[in-house]
């Protein structure tokens, strides 16, 4: 009764199971998995209130002792204050090599967690409960984990792969439709990289994935095994995993330019406008069709996430900014930058030198 999908790591692998009501037999699946083990669970305020003692009987009644360590909720979580103090507690909870550390939370706690986890005692194993759409298709599986500096977002971490993942669809009912829809837009990305079938699927049954049951069950399993297969392929990111990127060069160059100001936009809702732009600018290299472009923008506008650069509530700085953005998170190369394009629904691939003067036109055309 939950879909099992394994990443296959070579030497190692580790199972995602996707299924309805999962933090109750979380304790069953860890005991079995580590005999004998304790567990330190990370979480969040918000989710704590809401599933902290749920996954505690679960892993008691498994006779898995555990200890909670709670942090706000928020991005600036993933900090080095906030590092220290799971680390600490880790420790003084006196959790040894074979114990276990539990992110029960979004990608914040999932970051930060493993990143603690991948340090502590030079890495201790480590359990994902990931409980945003977000995280269950794409922050718990692929064992990047970190925290953000003043100087950039995600720039200090470790690569550290959970031993097991646990995604609760069920949890997903607490959600905000805010933070869902921003998560369904990396489920939609899996469908416009390589999977065309998929996309026409979601176009057809998305209001069943947000009302929960079988059929979002569906749209996780296939976005993890999705992941799971890219993670396999490179698990270092040394290539394949760009793809990964869909939307994300303009999407990140957004949340930049609005100052990571989530009350403006989250980074799903960048991701749903960069794709969409993706689309657009590959019309214009003549590479997809405006069909396509078309398509994608009126799925992702249906679901109610933002498909346009005025979607985006208050003033957007001028596109010059936007590209210095995009320079500085792509490093361009004489002039030339690496991009995720696509020649059409499904049919995406890497771009090794897109000229820096075509995106600029493009994004001058687009405010
Ligand atoms: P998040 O962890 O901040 O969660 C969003 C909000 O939802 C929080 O306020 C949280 O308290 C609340 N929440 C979580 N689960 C809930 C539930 N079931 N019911 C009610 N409220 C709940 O944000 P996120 O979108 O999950 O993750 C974003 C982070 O993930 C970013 O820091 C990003 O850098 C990171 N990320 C990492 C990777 C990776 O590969 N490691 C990939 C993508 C994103
Ligand atoms: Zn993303």
């Amino acid at each position: 009764d939950a879909d099992r999908v394994l990443v296959d790591l070579g030497n190692r692998s580790y199972d995602i199971l996707i299924g309805d009501r999962l933090v109750d037999r979380a304790g069953k699946e860890i005991a079995e998995r580590f005999p004998g083990a304790r567990a330190a669970i990370v979480s969040d305020e918000t989710v704590a209130s809401l599933y902290l003692e749920q996954l505690r009987n679960s892993l008691a009644s498994a006779g898995v002792d555990s200890a909670a360590i709670i942090m706000p909720p928020g991005e600036k979580t993933k900090s080095f204050e906030h590092l220290m103090t799971v680390v600490d507690e880790i420790l003084a909870a006196r959790l040894e090599r074979r114990d276990i550390v539990i992110a029960l939370g979004g990608g914040v706690i999932g970051d930060l967690t493993g990143f603690a986890a991948g340090v502590v005692r030079r890495g201790m194993h480590f359990v994902q409960i990931p409980t945003t759409l977000l995280a269950q298709v794409d922050s718990s599986v692929g064992g990047k984990t970190g925290i953000n500096s003043a100087r950039g977002k995600n720039l200090i971490g470790v690569f550290h792969q959970p031993a097991l993942v646990l995604a609760d669809t069920s949890v997903l009912d607490t959600l905000s439709a805010r933070e869902f829809r921003a998560g369904y837009a990396e489920t939609a990305k899996y469908g416009l990289i390589d999977q065309p079938e998929f996309f026409a699927w979601l176009e057809g049954n998305w209001k069943d994935v947000f009302a929960g049951g079988e059929a979002r069950r569906r749209a996780i399993a296939t976005s993890c095994r999705a992941k799971a297969a890219v993670v396999a392929a490179d698990e270092r990111e040394s290539g394949a995993r760009a793809l990964l990127n869909l939307g994300h060069t303009f999407g990140h160059a957004l949340e930049a330019a609005v100052g990571y100001d989530s009350s403006r936009l989250v980074h799903g809702e960048g991701v749903a406008i960069g794709m969409v732009l993706a689309h657009q600018f590959s019309v214009r290299l003549n590479l997809a069709s405006v069909d396509d472009a078309r398509r994608v923008e009126a799925h992702l506008a249906d679901v109610g996430l933002p498909t346009r650069l005025s979607d985006i509530p208050g003033d957007l700085p001028p596109p010059d900014r936007l590209l210095e953005h995009i320079a500085q998170d792509k490093k361009v190369e004489r002039g030339r930058l690496t991009f995720i394009l696509t020649k059409g629904v499904g049919q995406s691939f890497v771009a090794k030198d897109v000229p820096a003067s075509e995106v600029e036109l493009f994004l001058k055309e687009k405010y």
